[in-house]
């Protein structure tokens, strides 16, 4: 075994020789830079997290710029990446850098690991790209990777099967140069051992790996649970009254907490009768059948998270009079500065669509 991880280091490291790739984040040695990068990556592919690492960096460029800036501002900034729980964390993690340790970013896995957000992968990661720590990274790409290669057949989504991976990666890593063999793993997952059609026939490992010489890749890496998504059915009320409309701030300990919507009714499918929908109990009994005038319903939208699947429907409904009194959570705003607000992307969607609307029953 200890042959086949010293081939497998050289040909990756050789590998990686060939096919780095520039990415702005990579000759990076500020740790704060680096951590923006790794946040924004996390779930999500290089060429989308571009652009937004650009972004953050160019309006904060240090970790005090970010601390200092107001909540409503970096969402709006992360607005269409997704997981939004990572915007939150980061923003509370610059204000305690800033505030608890003077600006002064962590210089030790278990500090930089104990950051909200931060977890090992993260922490492996930054340690070895700013301090050139011997962590080794372990996400998707390396099981997906190790488990191919060296033909392993312990599911990954098993205490058992962590551990044994981070093990071999920890094996693995070349500690004269973790930054770079760390980086040398994510961009071989990325790049070339990539999970539906992984390039074996250009591959330069495939004399060692085991699963490509058994025919068996698309096997690897095994899970034991196949996930189950739920669907969720929304109904958006998106009113208008001379050009105004209600948006409120998602508060519960639900997806998308503090990203904004319209007033919204939930239900186990899709209500397709505005008589069944003003029925819900979760109907704004603000709005009045005095206040009604025309409504229409959008097409379906669709959002697939990792653990649901989001049915959205958008009800327009034009208002005759203003509503006597509107409950103090919900803002009116007009509607050309929707743009202002920080929406779920499926929202962002609807905003963005011009098909027409169904007249409803
Ligand atoms: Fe991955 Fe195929 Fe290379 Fe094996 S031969 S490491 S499966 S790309």
């Amino acid at each position: 075994m200890k042959k086949e991880m010293d081939i497998f280091q050289t040909q990756l490291l050789d590998w990686y020789q060939q096919n780095d790739r520039p990415l702005p984040w990579k000759e990076e040695k500020d740790p704060y830079l680096i951590w923006l990068s790794e946040i924004i990556l996390q779930q999500t592919r290089v060429a989308q997290g571009l652009p937004y690492f650009e972004k953050f960096k160019a309006h904060y460029p240090d970790v005090n710029s970010l601390a200092n800036a107001p909540a409503d501002e970096v969402m709006k900034l992360w607005e269409g990446l997704g997981y939004y729980s990572r915007a939150r964390n980061m923003h509370a993690t610059a204000k305690y850098i800033s505030e608890e340790l003077a600006g002064k970013f962590p210089t030790t896995y278990k500090e930089i690991l104990s950051l909200k957000g931060v977890g090992p992968y993260t922490a492996a990661a930054i340690s070895s790209f700013a301090f050139d720590l011997p962590h080794a990274v372990v996400d998707g790409n390396v099981y997906r990777v190790l488990a191919r290669y060296f033909g392993i057949d312990t599911p990954i989504d098993q205490t058992q099967g962590k551990k044994r991976f981070a093990e071999l990666a920890q094996t693995l890593l070349d500690a004269t140069q973790p930054g770079r063999y760390n980086q040398a793993i994510m961009d071989f997952g990325a790049v070339q051992c990539v999970p539906k059609s992984p390039k074996c026939k250009q591959c330069p490992l495939q004399d060692c790996c085991q699963a490509f010489q058994e025919d068996q890749v698309q096997r690897y890496p095994i899970k034991s649970k196949k996930l189950v998504k739920k669907d969720r059915f929304f109904h958006f009320l998106v009113f208008d009254h001379e050009g105004s409309t209600f948006v409120q701030k998602r508060e519960s300990k639900d997806i998308w907490l503090h990203l904004y919507q319209f007033p919204l009714i939930e239900s186990q499918q899709f209500i397709s009768t505005f008589a069944e929908l003003r029925q819900q109990e979760q109907w704004p009994n603000w709005i009045t059948q005095a206040n009604l005038g025309d409504w229409n319903l959008s097409r379906p939208f669709k959002q697939e998270l990792t653990h649901q699947r989001i049915h959205a429907f958008f009800f327009k409904i034009s208002l005759k009079t203003p509503p006597k009194s509107i409950p103090p959570e919900f803002l009116i705003t007009e509607r050309e500065n929707l743009t202002k607000f920080a929406f779920p992307k499926i929202i962002d969607l609807y905003l963005k669509d011009n098909s027409l609307y169904l007249k409803l029953l």
